[in-house]
């Protein structure tokens, strides 16, 4: 597991990390999630990869916020298959928190657009289940989907991510950041946040705080990396 730092705009201050899962293969090298996260959902095999990423990011997340404070969170993607598989053995994610003497509120679930629309009544209690254990809800890859707009009220959700197609052609007057200040304002409004993904230049991070995107997340600041590089970039700050 990898980590990205998340960037608080406003005072350019690392808040939060994404766990990122990469696979070194002994003879094909690194291999994108892009390619082996749609063969572990259809094998179901990403139940027992999900655990054990959520479970790397507990513990990391652990150390991170007695180190930088109560308030640092760690986002873990968390694919559609394993909202529609009930867990069986394992405890769930709060219970584990909960074990382990962490609030919710220190890890984050990235779900995506999809799950929202594709909602029966399991996917609907392991929602309400993560967000009863205090645990955040990020939307990702937002704008992406079918974007339907229902279901924003529907459920309670913290963070918007708006996905890096729109950051990445952000300039001034331009119709991706009319759409970008739409969705900042739209989100504000519904009481979330707001977290740009991609972001590569200075201008995207400087256009996005002028409209008051809350976090940034991209190779500008850094790009994904093991948890040392992690905590050596943390030093710096
Ligand atoms: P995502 O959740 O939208 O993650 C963001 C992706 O954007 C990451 O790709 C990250 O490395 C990349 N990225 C970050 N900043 C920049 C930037 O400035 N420019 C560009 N071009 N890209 C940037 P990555 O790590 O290859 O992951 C791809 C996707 O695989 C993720 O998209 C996520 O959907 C999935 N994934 C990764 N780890 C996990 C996991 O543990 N569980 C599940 N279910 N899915 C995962
Ligand atoms: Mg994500
Ligand atoms: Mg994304």
């Amino acid at each position: 597991v990898v980590y990205q730092p998340i960037v608080h705009l406003a005072s350019a201050r690392i808040h939060k990390a994404e766990a990122l899962l990469r696979w070194h293969h002994p003879q094909r090298g690194l291999v994108s999630p892009a390619q082996f996260i749609p063969i572990a959902e259809s094998t179901g095999f990403i139940m027992d990869i999900g655990e054990w990423v959520f479970q790397q990011a507990a513990h990391q997340v652990a150390q991170w916020r007695a180190a930088y404070g109560a308030d640092f969170q760690i986002s873990v993607n968390k694919s559609p298959v394993q909202f529609h598989r009930p867990e069986k053995s394992t405890a769930t994610w709060s219970e584990q928190l909960q074990s382990m003497h962490l609030p919710g509120s220190c890890i984050a679930v990235e779900i995506t657009e999809g799950l929202l629309l594709d909602i029966n009544q399991g996917v609907s209690h392991h929602l309400s289940a993560l967000q009863r254990g205090g645990i955040a809800l990020s939307l990702d890859d937002f704008g992406t989907g079918y974007s339907s707009l229902t279901y924003l009220q529907k459920f309670d959700i913290d963070y918007i991510k708006i996905d890096q197609s729109f950051v990445r052609n952000l300039q001034p007057g331009s119709t991706d950041l009319a759409l970008c200040r739409a969705i900042i304002l739209m989100a504000h409004e519904l009481g979330m946040q707001v977290i740009a993904e991609g972001v590569e230049t200075a201008e995207q991070r400087d256009l996005l705080r002028k409209i008051g995107c809350d976090y940034g997340q991209g190779y500008l600041f850094a790009r994904p990396m093991a948890a040392g590089a992690f905590e050596a970039l943390m030093a710096q700050q």
